[in-house]
Order: C-alpha cells, then sequence, then structure tokens
C-alpha cells in the first residue's frame, strides 16, 4: 500500500515531532487523523495543506473514551486505520527527592497510559484487518537514564516492552511495531521541564551536542518506517545528532 492510499492517526500533532510527521504525510497525500489537545494548532496544519484530507480530533490521550470515540470517526470517514503513531508526550524532569508526584502521575498517564489508550483503541480494527502499523516514540532516555530523569526514562523504558510485546504478540496478524528513540530533537518539549535545576542538567547533558536534530529529521525516519514494505518489519528507530554520545 502506498502512502497516499494509507489512513494514519497521530497523537501529539500539534508540534515538534508529530506536526513534522503529520505535514510530511500531508505532503505525501495521506488521509490524516490529527489528535493534541491544542485544536488551533491542528487547524492550522490542515490549513496549510488544503488538499489534504484531514480529521482532527482534538482530545486528551489519557481519556480512553474519547479515543475510542476518535477511532469510531475515522473509520466513519475513512472506513479503516493503516498506522497510529503514539508519539504525545511530557518531560517534566526533576530529582527524585523533590517528591513531584503530580509530575509523576502525569507522566504515568500520559507517556504510558495514552500510549495503551491508542493501541487498545485502534487494535480491533488492526486485527480485523489483519494488517495495521503502531509506532510509539520512546527516547535515548528509554535506553539510558540520567540524573532527573528517572521517572521520564521509567516511562520511555516501559513503552519499548510494551511496544515489543506488542509486535510479538501481533506478529501473526500482520500488525508491525516500531519504537522510535531519538536523541536531542529541537521542540517545545523542553517547555514541559518546570524545574529550573532539572532543565540545567538536561542542557548539561548535551553540552557537546552542537547541533540538535529538528523535528522534520526525526520526521524523516518515521515515514521511512510508515512506508517500508508490508513484509518488513522496523522495530526500532534510533536516531540522534552526531555529536549526542
Ligand atoms: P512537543 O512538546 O513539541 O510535542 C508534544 C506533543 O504531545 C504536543 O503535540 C502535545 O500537544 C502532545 N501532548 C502532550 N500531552 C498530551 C495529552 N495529554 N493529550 C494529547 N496530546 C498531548 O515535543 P516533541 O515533539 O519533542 O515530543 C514528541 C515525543 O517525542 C514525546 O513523546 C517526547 O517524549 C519524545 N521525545 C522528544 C525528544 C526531544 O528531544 N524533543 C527526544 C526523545 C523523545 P497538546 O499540548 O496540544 O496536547
Amino acid at each position: 500500500m502506498q502512502l497516499n492510499e494509507k489512513v494514519i492517526m497521530i497523537t501529539g500533532a500539534s508540534s515538534g515531532i508529530g506536526a513534522a510527521t503529520a505535514k510530511r504525510l500531508a505532503s505525501a497525500g495521506s488521509k490524516l487523523v490529527l489528535i493534541a489537545r491544542r485544536e488551533d494548532r491542528l487547524n492550522e496544519i490542515q490549513q496549510e495543506f488544503p488538499e489534504a484530507e484531514i480529521l482532527i480530533e482534538s482530545l486528551d490521550v489519557t481519556d480512553y473514551t474519547a479515543f475510542e470515540t476518535a477511532v469510531q470517526d475515522t473509520i466513519d470517514k475513512f472506513g479503516r486505520i493503516d498506522v497510529l503513531f503514539n508519539n504525545a508526550g511530557i518531560m517534566p524532569n526533576s530529582p527524585l527527592a523533590e517528591k513531584h508526584r503530580n509530575d509523576w502521575q502525569r507522566m504515568l498517564d500520559i507517556n504510558v497510559m495514552g500510549v495503551l489508550n491508542g493501541i487498545s483503541a485502534v487494535l480491533p480494527t488492526m486485527e480485523k484487518q489483519r494488517s495495521g502499523h503502531i509506532l510509539t516514540t520512546s527516547s535515548t532516555a528509554g535506553h539510558k537514564v540520567f540524573p532527573g530523569f528517572a521517572v521520564y526514562s521509567g516511562t520511555k523504558f516501559a513503552v519499548r516492552a510494551i511496544m515489543d510485546g506488542l509486535r510479538q504478540e501481533e506478529a501473526m496478524n500482520h500488525i508491525k511495531s516500531t519504537i522510535v528513540t531519538p536523541g536531542t530533537v529541537d521542540t517545545e518539549l523542553f517547555n514541559t521541564i518546570p524545574d529550573a535545576e532539572a532543565r540545567s542538567a538536561e542542557a548539561a547533558l548535551h553540552k557537546n551536542v552542537n547541533r540538535s536534530l529538528s523535528a522534520d529529521q526525526v520526521a524523516a525516519e518515521v515515514v521511512h518506517a510508515i512506508d517500508s514494505p508490508d513484509n518488513v518489519s522496523i522495530s526500532e528507530i534510533n536516531v540522534r545528532p552526531i555529536e549526542q554520545l
């Protein structure tokens, strides 16, 4: 199936990696379902690509019922779901001793339960089709822990495990699973770190990285995986700035 035939749902489509992926796919003629809370940002993408077939679903990924409604809307409009890119995430980092329990809960809810909500909402449709592709954004922090990153890393390790389980459980149904683990990408994500100390720890980690990746550079790799031949499963994409260790 060509990119211009595919029906693709993207969470976190209002900025950064999700928005860049949406724009690449809109240019390729894919049928898109753009998901995030900031509807105005999603509308801006739609206005940028007036020819593209785009459904806007403004929802919070922690709301499973809203996700199920979005899936039904997608089937009503496009008749199928070929791809879900589970990309929404936040990173309010802080040292554990500061006990920012609300931030821990939000990260678990959005970065982990949000991904599980997406998977469980689309899986029955993909199983019925006996084809589909689910991608989830983890991080280099899903391979390696840094001070201040314990909970964020925990969520990103968790989704790697979940996606590998999904790959094994759904291989015979021809449903692909791809985990995307980017290094530092120049996006709004860093605005979600409220703690000044954690923000400077984050900056120190990457002090030797002169040039972060652009969101579009990550999007190019995501689109490459989405466009892979039916029998090819790209199960992990590690992409980082050349100077990032
Ligand atoms: P952005 O902050 O630009 O994008 C995050 C997206 O997630 C936004 O579209 C935001 O939309 C959406 N989002 C956040 N919370 C929710 C929610 N509760 N419900 C629905 N949507 C939500 O950052 P990035 O593009 O960098 O982040 C995308 C993914 O990449 C994240 O999972 C992040 O952890 C991961 N990542 C980023 C790296 C980086 O260096 N930037 C490195 C490695 C991984 P809205 O606020 O409108 O709801």
